[in-house]
């Protein structure tokens, strides 16, 4: 595998561990071999147990058990559907699923020190993964992020500094320190989406080595998608299933770059009014790789919505009653899915899953607010 960069064809060794090409773009990863059914390492439960389609050697790798998550059937607005619990990882974020294999290939290309900019579980999890490598880390992260995030990854040891402003001036501020410490950011290091990828295979194998009709994923930079792109395609190739499931991404419409893109057409951002939104995770409003996004949901046949942030509260509550006690962001996508029900672009017969990215536990105040939660005194 080598790093290439899309906008210029050019190639570079993965050798040495970077983060963009020589002219500052964004740089994917060349086709892998990816595995098939026989190649899984069945004794293992983890990410790794894919180890053979991972394009870094499992003998660095750093791991904690991230991956292999509960799938388990439901129903939701009188469709059947399965939800992929990407909330139990070690962190309480999907994000655990990229950092594991991102963190090994750093360690194994020789990086002591990372840095990232995160709104909160990115930085989560790659503090918890920096730790368990023995790397140096500092996070910068909005100063609106939920304070159990931030707590989380200063517990874990990492220097972390709060920016003033928006998500996109957090995002600038890494970007003029990647001079002095190495730019691990998971939107731009594409040993990310290698991991993310795995979340196709375990879907995959959980469903009897078959591919779903549909898989809902809440869309910020648009991880969730391009690890479901890339390792449905992996699996196309290999034979192992006839085609691609549809791929659908849900944003805030509060913060809708891509939703605007999708909706004019075209390949890249068009000007797009941004507002708070309480989907923090997905609140991106310059993502990296756009084209990329863009082309693999409609190349899946799936599409890209937009939900309100009334409709982000319903889904939370809807979900949290199931027993399932996630994040505004993670709601967002469920607040999507009842959307493509609605419109009929989903039928209730197909086989959907609806990927659940974030815990709830670390939003507890924010939820508690939003759904007007109180509890009885009855001492009286
Ligand atoms: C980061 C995050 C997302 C969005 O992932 P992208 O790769 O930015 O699309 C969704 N949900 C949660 C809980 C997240 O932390």
């Amino acid at each position: 595998m080598n790093y290439i960069d899309p906008a210029t064809g050019v190639t570079y060794s993965t050798n040495t561990a970077r983060w963009c090409s020589d002219t500052g773009g964004y740089l994917n990863l060349t086709h892998g071999t990816g595995l098939k059914r026989g190649d899984i390492k069945a004794s293992c439960y983890s990410v790794w147990r894919y180890a053979k389609a991972i394009g870094v050697d499992d003998k660095h790798a750093v791991a904690m058990g991230e991956g292999w998550t509960p799938l388990i059937d439901g129903e939701w607005r009188g469709a059947s559907v399965r939800f992929k619990l990407e909330f139990m990882m070690p962190t309480g974020s999907f994000k655990d699923r990229g950092m594991t294999v991102m963190v090994s290939y750093l360690k194994s290309r020789g990086i002591d020190h990372v840095l990232e900019d995160s709104s909160g579980n990115a930085g989560a999890s790659l503090s918890a993964y920096a730790a368990a490598a023995g790397m140096r880390c500092r996070i910068l992260v909005p100063e609106t992020a939920s304070y159990p995030k931030i707590a989380q990854i200063a517990a874990c040891g990492a220097d972390v500094v709060t920016i003033r402003g928006t998500r996109q001036d957090v995002a600038d501020a890494a970007l003029r320190m990647s001079r002095e410490i190495f730019y691990a950011s998971h939107n731009w290091q594409p040993f990310f989406a290698e991991g993310t990828k795995t979340l196709a295979y375990e879907l995959w194998e959980q469903l009897g080595f078959k591919a779903p009709d549909n898989v809902v994923v809440p869309l910020g930079y648009g991880s969730n998608v391009a690890g479901c792109e890339i390792g449905f395609n992996e699996l196309v190739r290999n034979g192992e299933i006839k085609k691609m499931p549809r791929i659908f991404g849900v944003q805030a419409a509060n913060c809708a770059p891509y939703f605007n893109a999708w909706q004019a057409g075209v390949e890249h951002l068009v000007p797009t009014e941004i507002t708070p939104t309480i989907a923090e995770g997905i609140a991106s409003s310059k993502p990296t790789r756009v084209a990329e996004a863009l082309r693999a949901v409609r190349n899946s046949g799936g599409s890209m919505v937009a939900v309100s942030e009334d409709e982000i509260v319903a889904a939370l509550g809807v979900l949290a009653r199931k027993g399932f006690y996630v994040e505004p962001t993670s709601a967002a996508a469920a607040a999507g899915l009842t959307q493509l029900l609605a419109s009929g672009a989903i039928k209730p017969k197909e086989s959907t899953v609806l990927v659940l990215t974030g815990t709830g536990l670390k939003a507890s105040e924010k939820i508690g607010e939003l759904l007007k939660l109180k509890a009885r005194d009855l001492s009286a």
